[in-house]
């Protein structure tokens, strides 16, 4: 090799490009350690959510993936932060400041430990040849960025409800539950006791039914608009259909 950068009298040029290197190695280290990190501590889940209407906020959406999903790698990922927390954190004194810094380390990264992309696939049409085809692209909707601790607490939440199986059900159940005593009394009163189908009138009450005119498994919601009073009979007639 004959490169010669300098002669005697530009030793600046050793220094500059000295320190540009160990520059250039410092900054490698830790963009690969900051990332590895992030690669280690962020797990991000793909959510089709073609199907499913109404959901509103942060809650739901990661309430329906909780309950929609199986949730073992959810666990795992968990358990692997956990762990690795652990290790890290070795028989380090808690009140030093290293054990602070660590566990400040892992508390940032963690805000994005589960990341999760809701999607809808949307159809879009090409012509070629003057034949037109359908091909489908997804389209992101909403992307959550879940703390481990958060989705921890949640998943306990939705586990110690045991009836909320699916996100519809989890509708119908808060549904429901919005459906008042006041609103009920409400309603008898405005219907006058008497089923808005058949026009039979109950004053004693008895078989007298609050009806969601759209039903709650159809997305209704209890709101006075959508209530009405029908009789046993009716109410069992329409099950499910919107009248
Ligand atoms: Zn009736």
């Amino acid at each position: 090799m004959n490169i010669v950068f300098a002669s005697s009298d530009n030793w600046i040029a050793y220094i500059v490009l000295g320190i540009s290197i160990v520059i250039a190695v410092l900054t490698v280290v830790t963009i690969i350690i900051v990332h590895h990190l992030n690669y280690f501590l962020s797990k991000t889940f793909e959510i089709n959510i073609s199907r499913i209407k109404g959901i509103k906020n942060g809650d739901d959406a990661l309430d329906y993936f909780i309950m929609k999903f199986d949730l073992t790698e959810v666990e795992n990922h968990l358990l692997k932060i956990e762990n690795r927390k652990q290790e890290k954190l070795g028989d380090l004194d808690p009140s030093s400041k290293k054990y602070k810094r660590i566990l400040k380390r892992f508390d940032k990264k963690g805000n994005k430990a589960f990341i999760l992309k809701f999607y809808r696939l949307k159809t879009r049409y090409q012509q070629i040849d003057y034949e037109r085809s359908s091909y489908k692209i997804k389209e992101y909707s909403y992307i959550l960025h879940v703390k481990d601790s958060i989705m921890k607490n949640r998943i306990n939440f939705v586990k110690n409800n045991g009836n909320l199986v699916t996100f519809s059900k989890y509708n119908d159940v808060d549904q429901r539950k919005a459906l008042t005593k006041e609103m009920r009394e409400y309603v008898k009163k405005r219907d006058n006791y008497t089923c808005q189908i058949c026009g039979k009138y109950m004053p004693d009450e008895v078989g007298l039914h609050i009806d969601h005119i759209i039903p709650v498994s159809r997305g209704g919601k209890s709101v006075i608009s959508n209530l009405q009073v029908l009789c046993s009979k009716c109410n069992g007639k329409k099950g499910n259909k919107k009248i």
